[in-house]
């Protein structure tokens, strides 16, 4: 059976990982894989996940099967929580999925069902599963202009060229927020800019939302979906919970379906439930539940909120620390950029080679397009990480 297949390329994060454990050298700088680290290296729970989590142990009476959508009211919580009343209830249907991951994969086979010949168009560059997942489900995958690594702007003028020249059987993937890899995002202005494009063309937008809350707040950061909501009838959004609850491995997200009227969003949701149903059959619920349990209750929502606002403050002051030591020491503004962007991540614009001295001689591992996971940081290694930057890029 096997004899017709070759070995599948491997993940570049996770190669990077093992590289790094295998280091031995003291004081290694990992800025490689996407979790959120607090100042000690640690991912820890945070506390209103281990509230909900303690009440879902001693108050829950049954593990019989959940339905084919999984937690009903987290979906429905879900929803708000990225919507916000931007679409009237009876266009919007959801179903909970396997991280964002997951909702991504059952929105790209639903959109494969109803639009077989789609090209799909990620940024320049994007997440590196976007490509491969869109080309799993079936389509051809194009790239739009995003990033300029020189100016560590998003190369906007660009970028809409190409989607004004887009139509109905193209299909536009937009990061909702905390633009991965790059960490450069859309303003205010340059989503309506997107958004009337979307409008007059007809290309049809699934937005991939990862990380709300961890760019300019909750609601800030989901700016450019409502503002969308407000403008498109039909578009789908793929958000995950692994990051804002610091859940990654319960595997939690949210496929949401925005239809055009009611009778519209019905066939695409049990299109998407028949999807999920030959799939997997059901989503596991554990984390689920804690979302919705946090959710719901006023007081662990509020403990929540200012936990994860904590955690989006620690970063932007990361990036304004790294900004500052850079200047400082190169006396130059090349890197200021860095304290612009948001969300876990900046794509920083080196050559593979300076990636590679960084490793070797200063034991600053990151992935191979120079992507840095600012949350990754604290003091003490942000003034070796400037050293080491302006060292290698003088
Ligand atoms: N989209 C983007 C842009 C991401 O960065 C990630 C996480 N790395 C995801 C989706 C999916 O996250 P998960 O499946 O862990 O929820």
């Amino acid at each position: 059976m096997f004899e017709t297949l070759s070995k599948a390329p491997q993940d570049k994060i996770f190669a990077l990982m093992a590289e790094i454990a295998a280091d031995d050298r003291p004081g290694k700088i990992d800025l490689g894989i996407g979790v959120y680290k607090d100042d000690d290296g640690n991912t820890p729970i945070m506390t209103a996940v281990k509230k909900a989590e303690e009440r879902i142990v001693s108050t829950s009476k049954t593990k019989t099967y959940i339905g084919v959508a999984g937690n009903k009211g987290f979906a429905r919580a879900m929803v708000d929580l990225a919507l916000d009343g931007a679409v009237p209830d009876d266009r919007v249907r959801a179903a909970q999925a396997p991280g964002g991951t997951g909702a991504l994969w059952v929105l790209l086979t639903l959109l494969k069902r109803a639009n077989p010949d789609a090209t799909v168009w990620i940024s320049d560059p994007s997440w590196p599963n976007h490509r491969p997942m869109a080309e799993q489900a079936g389509f051809k995958v194009e790239a739009y202009p995003y990033f300029d690594p020189e100016t560590g702007k998003v190369r906007f003028d660009d970028m809409l060229a190409k989607l004004d020249s887009l139509g109905k059987s193209d299909i536009v993937l937009l990061h909702g927020c905390c633009h991965n890899p790059t960490g450069a995002n859309l303003d205010h202005d340059q989503w309506h800019k997107v958004i009337a494009s979307l409008k007059r063309t007809g290309a049809f937008p699934l937005v991939d939302m990862a990380y709300q809350g961890f760019g300019d707040g909750l609601d800030e950061d989901a700016y450019g979906l409502r503002a969308l909501a407000a403008e498109i009838d039909e578009f789908v959004c793929a958000t995950s919970c692994s990051k804002n609850f610091g859940i990654y491995r319960e595997r939690v997200g949210c496929a949401i379906v925005v239809g055009k009227d009611a009778a519209q969003a019905d066939i695409a949701n049990s299109q998407m439930l028949n999807v999920i149903r030959g799939a997997y059959s059901q989503p596991p619920d554990h984390g689920a539940e804690i979302v919705r349990i946090i959710l719901e209750d006023a007081d662990l929502r509020a403990e929540w909120k200012a936990e994860l606002e904590a955690m989006r403050n620690r970063m932007i002051a990361n990036r304004k620390a790294l900004a500052d030591a850079i200047r400082s020491r190169s006396n130059s503004t090349d890197f200021d950029f860095v304290a612009e962007h948001r969300g876990m991540f900046s794509l920083l614009g080196l050559k593979v080679e300076t990636v590679d001295h960084l490793k070797a001689e200063n034991a600053v591992y990151m992935l191979d397009d120079s992507r840095i996971n600012i949350a990754g940081l604290a003091d003490e290694r942000i003034q070796r990480l400037a050293d080491a930057i302006v060292g290698a890029t003088r």
